[in-house]
């Protein structure tokens, strides 16, 4: 049977959330009139949220079930998905209904308009903190304008894309993924939609700030040598500043002046550059562990238990 839309919801620990989740998905999509799939990949939850989606799945034949062997993480979670996903059209969605499942119906419409990427920009966010509101905007922006690929603003992983984007996304293998740079990445025709983003319904959120820098830092270098040039730049600058430097100092000295005598000022600069060379060496690190990471090529994920018509 011939799939029209495959609803990906990545699942860590969302007991809570589960039944409202399909329940929610199933209304907007038998609405639709198409065929569809659910597939809730369970990110090594430990809090019962694996039972209950084999408990869903075995009452609904729509709802495929992958089953996580640990913890990989929200990105893999989405890129499982993408590998099982059998419909024309592959939406991704939160699992604690922060995206409105509602919504995939306007992202379809404009799929049906031709579009091949839809995704959903946070035109509001609702109940979330002032801190989280604020290190996403500044993220994004970051983002922005440090990377090569042009990542649209405010804007998720909660987004619709043709079957042809997600083939082509299923080639992408690399180990730090960054989903929506990804699939701006590849280009095809592709437009925002606004929504409003809502409240958790049950649960905490899953990415603490440490997660949240770690996102950060996989779409920073994933998609950009910024850092790497950063330690060219501050190379050029303090060697242009010494060499400025010296014709001064030597003219001081020779017209008798004893403001540079003593040791703070070589302390300082050679602080600085220490400083500097370390920092340099940290971000080469930080690619370098990357590089080694690919390197290893292990599998992206494990699976303990998934639907065998992949
Ligand atoms: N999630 C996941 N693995 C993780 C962390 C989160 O699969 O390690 C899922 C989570 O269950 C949810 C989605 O990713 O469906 C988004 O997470 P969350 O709502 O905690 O993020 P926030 O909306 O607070 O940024
Ligand atoms: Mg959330």
């Amino acid at each position: 049977m011939k799939i029209t839309y495959s609803v990906i919801a990545p699942i860590y620990n969302e007991i809570e959330n589960l039944p409202e989740l399909y329940r929610r998905v199933k209304q907007v999509m038998d609405s639709s009139g198409e065929t569809w799939e659910l597939i809730l990949v369970d990110d090594g939850s430990t809090d019962g949220s694996t039972e209950k989606i084999r408990e869903i799945a075995q009452a609904d034949k729509q709802v495929r079930p992958v089953i996580f062997a640990r913890n990989f993480g929200h990105q893999v979670a989405i890129t499982a998905g993408w590998d099982y996903a059998r419909g024309e059209a592959v939406i991704i969605i939160d699992a604690d209904l922060q995206d409105p499942p509602e919504t995939m119906l306007e992202l379809a419409k404009k799929w049906k308009e031709g579009y091949e990427v839809v995704y959903a920009v946070r035109a509001e966010r609702e109940g979330e903190t002032w801190f989280k509101k604020f290190t996403a905007a500044m993220f994004y922006r970051l983002i922005y304008s440090i990377t090569d690929v042009k990542i649209p603003v405010d804007t998720g992983d909660f987004r619709l894309m043709d079957r042809k984007v997600v083939n082509v996304l299923k080639q992408m293998k690399e180990r730090h993924r960054f989903p929506r740079g990804m699939s701006a990445w590849v280009g095809f025709k592709q437009i925002g939609v606004e929504y409003k983003r809502a409240a958790r319904v049950a649960g905490v959120t899953k990415y603490p700030f440490k997660k949240m820098l770690k996102l950060a830092l996989n779409a920073i270098t994933g998609f950009s040598y910024f850092p790497l040039q950063v330690a060219t730049y501050f190379g050029f600058f303090s060697a242009g500043i010494s060499i400025l430097a010296i014709p001064i100092v030597a003219y001081m000295r020779m017209t008798g002046s004893h403001f540079f005598e003593g040791q703070t000022t070589t302390l300082i600069s050679v602080l600085f550059l220490g400083g500097v060379q370390l920092i340099s060496l940290g971000i080469l690190g930080e690619y370098i562990g990357r590089l080694y990471d690919e390197a290893k090529g292990r599998p992206l994920y494990i699976v303990r238990d998934a639907p065998e018509d992949q």
